[in-house]
């Protein structure tokens, strides 16, 4: 595949994932948007198409969530009370797997490109050279489709206004600019 119908066909892609799904547009954070662009890149480059399901979430709308499965129906989905998620502070996001009709999945055994390796962990690959910490790795609760760069900031801290430096920010411009290469 040359250089432009793969430019060309991450446009056809990037628009099919904002309108295949409720994606938020408008990440505050444009390092942050940067970094969420380049991992749909990298993941259709080889043969895994990806939706960003979310990104920012406000702190009404994580309240709303935590209220799910505890004060109103449904299954509990997070264990994070308005401002206590990365969500509501722009340096989180959510993916899912695309499937060909459109629809998303996730089957984190997956093998669409049928290249012997699971499309999750490809993704989850990709997002490690990019920098994104992903929430399967952590040893309490396993938050399988959720990326975050915390930037060594708690939730509290960003509570308490404090937010990455420039120097941070910049660091992730360069990681994305190298693993291009
Ligand atoms: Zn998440």
């Amino acid at each position: 595949m040359g250089r432009w119908q793969l430019a060309v066909g991450i446009l056809y892609h990037v628009l099919q994932s904002m309108t295949a799904n409720s994606v938020r547009a408008g990440w505050g954070e444009p390092v942050i948007q940067s970094a969420a662009t380049a991992l749909i890149e990298f993941a259709y480059a080889h043969g895994v198409p990806i939706v960003i399901t979310q990104g920012l979430r406000t702190i009404a709308e994580q309240d709303r969530l935590y209220a799910q499965g505890r004060t109103k129906p449904g299954q509990i989905v997070t264990n994070a009370k308005g401002g206590y998620s990365y969500h509501n502070f722009d340096v989180a996001i959510d993916f899912a797997l695309l499937l060909p009709d459109g629809s998303v999945s996730w089957d984190i055994r997956r093998d669409g490109d049928g290249d012997g390796i699971a499309d999750w962990s490809e993704v989850v690959a990709d997002a490690n050279r990019i920098g994104w910490e992903w929430g399967g790795d952590w040893t309490s609760f396993k938050d399988l489709p959720h990326f975050q760069m915390d930037f060594g900031l708690s939730t509290s801290d960003y509570r308490a206004g404090k937010r990455p430096t420039q120097v941070q920010l910049n660091a992730v411009t360069e990681k994305i600019a190298q693993s291009i290469q």
